[in-house]
């Protein structure tokens, strides 16, 4: 894959957009329209013909919309992007995109909860059956592919654990048996982690974490490696399903993404802080971060990771209702679902975002009672660290009676 023509740091706040095609505006406008006129009837049917240029109507294509699918399709370096109203409906288009009845989907130990709740619908409805395997190797990815295997559904690092798959194993893998490599980025965003450099063919996004991180939008976005690919996505599932992003949304996350690099730096430096702290917190059992010399899989992290994010999993002693008194003596730190925003949100795996999965398998996954998944905002670490060691101290008596 061919690498980006200037840095991340420069495409994100310039590719995708020319000011001159907007009456000079710097700030990109926002094209708040369903539908765009034609000068006469035959440029109607030249349009929809496909053969000249120009708008049609907001589902099939939105200029404010385009920026932002062109400055992602950069940043990642694909062929071309897709914005969506959520990040599952990216999720729900590439997996339609690729699969048909028959078909099964060889996915990571862990993906997102309603992502696993989309396959086991097409599993009930469109018999399109799936598998969860460990994916640190390539002989536990060949061992589980099936004839009627068709693709690779990965997230890394694994959510909330920070398991991670081995992408480069997955891509050989994949390559040999010609199935198609699907990556959930969204942990990462493009700043940390690029698997289309690393040979996967699709990468997507819920955008409403770390791309926009603002907290004010669900979106989702869809990088593919094959521009023909992406336009054929557009007009068949993108379109008849149509799970758009509004213009606004787009307008509010080309806004947002301009400071991804320098949010990322500072919710790592963050976590890095917290982390250190944590470590030396005697109630703290286990600590998930993966870049730390400490997570089994550090090597893995470092060839295919720039750095680890803003999440750290840990469990403390105790069970749920630790857990909980922890959570209710923070003040700063709000208790919350989504990740990736300047608030620093924590939130309770087990009965919160993987409430739904069986208690057995929770345990397979390592989600236990006391774990609990930590988003470093970008306040000030030592007022973090201060909520953190107040919160501690508040349940230290009670984890002492017991
Ligand atoms: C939030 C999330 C999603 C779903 O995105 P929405 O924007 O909420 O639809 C998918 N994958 C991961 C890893 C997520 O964190």
């Amino acid at each position: 894959m061919e690498k980006p023509s200037v840095n991340l740091e420069t495409a994100i706040i310039h590719k995708g957009y020319d000011s001159k095609q907007h009456h000079d505006s710097l700030a990109t406008p926002l094209y708040q329209t369903s539908t765009f006129s034609f000068s006469t009837a035959e440029e109607g049917e030249d349009r929809f013909a496909g053969t000249c240029e120009g708008n049609i109507y907001s589902r099939l294509g939105n200029p404010t919309v385009r920026v932002l699918e062109d400055r992602m399709a950069e940043l990642e370096s694909g062929g071309g992007a897709l914005a969506f109203g959520s990040g599952m409906a990216s999720v729900s288009a590439i997996l339609i995109h690729l699969t048909k009845s028959g078909d099964h989907v060889l996915c990571s130990r862990g993906i997102y909860g309603c992502t696993f709740g989309l396959l086991e619908m097409m599993e009930e409805k469109y018999a399109i059956s799936h598998d969860l395997v460990s994916m640190t190797t390539e002989e536990e990815i060949e061992s589980a592919i099936r004839p009627e295997t068709v693709c690779l559904y990965i997230e890394t690092p694994i959510n909330p654990t920070m398991e991670l798959v081995n992408l480069e194993a997955a891509v050989n893998v994949a390559k040999k048996h010609g199935l198609r490599v699907v990556v959930d980025n969204t942990f990462s965003s493009p700043y940390l982690q690029n698997p289309l450099q690393l040979g996967a063919d699709f990468v997507l996004h819920s955008a409403t974490k770390y791309l926009n991180g603002h907290g004010d939008v669900v979106g989702g976005i869809l990088v593919g490696k094959d521009a023909d690919e992406m336009q054929e996505i557009r007009m068949t599932v993108q379109k008849d399903v149509g799970g758009i992003m509004s213009p606004f949304d787009a307008w509010l996350l080309l806004r947002g993404m301009k400071t991804l690099h320098v949010r990322m730096d500072r919710h790592i430096a963050n976590a890095k802080q917290v982390l250190e702290f944590l470590k030396q917190e005697a109630l703290v059992k286990k600590i998930f971060y993966p870049y730390d010399e400490n997570h089994p899989q550090f090597d893995i992290a470092k060839r295919q990771m720039r750095g680890g994010g803003g999440l750290i999993s840990f469990e403390i002693e105790g069970g749920k209702k630790e857990a909980q008194a922890f959570m209710n003596a923070l003040s700063l730190i709000q208790i919350a679902v989504s990740l990736g925003d300047a608030e620093t949100l924590i939130q309770h795996p087990a009965s919160m975002t993987h409430a739904v999965v069986p208690p057995e398998s929770r345990e397979k996954m390592g989600i236990t009672e006391s774990l609990m998944r930590l988003s470093v905002g970008l306040e000030h670490s030592d007022d973090l660290i201060g909520d953190l060691a107040a919160a501690f101290e508040a349940v230290k008596p009670k984890l002492q009676e017991a």
